[in-house]
């Protein structure tokens, strides 16, 4: 058999997470450098249907790695099975979602199997005859370029980056089904507990007031909530920080880890734009950052851009607004 390119498909209850199809389209574009047959693989225990729809879909054949028992992820029996098979069919590129549950056992897969690993890649350059990556780094601020020296690769690619056209193909991939038992069982799933607040605010709102680290202070959040009560329609979203801190909400984070919002207005409050939150803003239609770093990333994809402190610039703001309102 000639080399292999791997996806590893993500499904969350039943259903194919997008980021999978995105694996694909990456992985399609290699191919355009780099001669080798492509595998999807999705692992767990009722998996046929979703084998089925990932082969329909994209054409592309579709290896069905059955584990009985293995209802939701567990990272040791990813690694485990995928060693068991690389053992059988060595690969040259592995390509996994740069997600929670991806950045957890790739780079245990990397070092089981001797490969190099590279982590959150944005976008692939061919050039001198060589294969590079490349990523955000420093919150955006700089591009770094990448390329691996082994002959296996294990690459984890950011969602949203790699855009998913219709894949049309020309028939069905086929599908393989292996039935594998793991043993190796040291951690247990002990199931999801949902949140229980509403999570549609954001996602409907036609203005997004947003908060980040740049808040300083928990109090200055009545900053924010000012600000959005003189639109109508208008909710409060925050940076992951704020969500770990407890500030806000989790249905209040906006980016991959939170939610994906499309609306008429985003104002950004001291957040400096990491890739992780920008994914989430790409459907804005308006933008408008306030950040007293003149260099921050999130004014690479603003309409408005105010360097300024938001603590002296909100309250003058507010006051205006609420001027030009009466
Ligand atoms: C797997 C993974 C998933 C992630 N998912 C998400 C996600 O879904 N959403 C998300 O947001 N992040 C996510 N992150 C985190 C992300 O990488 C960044 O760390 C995070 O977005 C930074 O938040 P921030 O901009 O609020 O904070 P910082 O990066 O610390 O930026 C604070 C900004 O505030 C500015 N500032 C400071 N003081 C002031 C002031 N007084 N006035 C105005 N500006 C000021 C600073 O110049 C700086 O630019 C994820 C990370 C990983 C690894």
């Amino acid at each position: 058999m000639g080399p292999i390119i791997f996806a590893i498909a993500e499904h969350f209850e039943g259903k194919i997470r997008p980021i999978t199809y995105e694996l694909v389209a990456c992985a399609q574009e290699l191919q355009q450098h780099h001669s080798a047959k492509l595998m999807v693989i999705i692992i767990g225990d009722d998996i046929e249907t979703m084998a089925l729809e990932i082969a329909q879909t994209t054409g592309t054949d579709v290896l069905a790695l059955h584990i009985p028992g293995l209802n939701s992820y567990n990272g040791e029996v990813y690694s485990s099975v995928l060693e068991q098979l690389i053992a059988q069919t060595p690969f040259t590129y592995m390509f996994i979602a740069h997600t929670t549950q991806g950045m957890d056992f790739a780079p245990v897969l990397a070092v089981k199997t001797d490969s190099a690993c590279i982590t959150g890649i944005e976008g692939i350059i061919f050039g001198n005859n060589r294969l590079s990556f490349t990523r955000t780094v420093f919150n955006g601020k700089a591009v770094a370029k990448m390329s691996s020296s082994t002959d296996t690769t294990v690459l984890t690619i950011q969602p949203g980056m790699f855009t998913v056209q219709d894949f049309n193909p020309d028939e069905s991939g086929g599908i393989e089904i292996r039935s594998l038992a793991s043993n190796t069982r040291l951690t247990h799933s002990m199931g999801l507990v949902r949140s229980r607040t509403d999570n549609q605010t954001i996602t409907e709102a036609d203005v997004i007031i947003s908060a980040g680290r740049g808040l300083g202070k928990k109090e200055n959040l009545d900053l924010i909530y000012q600000l959005a009560d003189l639109f109508s329609k208008s909710a409060v979203g925050a940076s992951r920080p704020l969500c770990d801190m407890g500030w806000l909400g989790y249905q209040q984070q906006v980016g991959i880890t939170g939610l994906t919002v499309s609306p008429n207005l985003y104002f950004a409050c001291g957040i400096s734009g990491a890739i992780q939150h920008l994914t989430g803003i790409r459907g804005a239609g308006f933008i408008v950052a306030v950040n007293t770093d003149p260099n921050a990333a999130i004014f690479n994809m603003s309409d408005v851009c105010i360097v300024e402190d938001l603590t002296s610039f909100l309250p003058v703001f507010i006051e205006e607004f609420k001027n030009a309102l009466s």
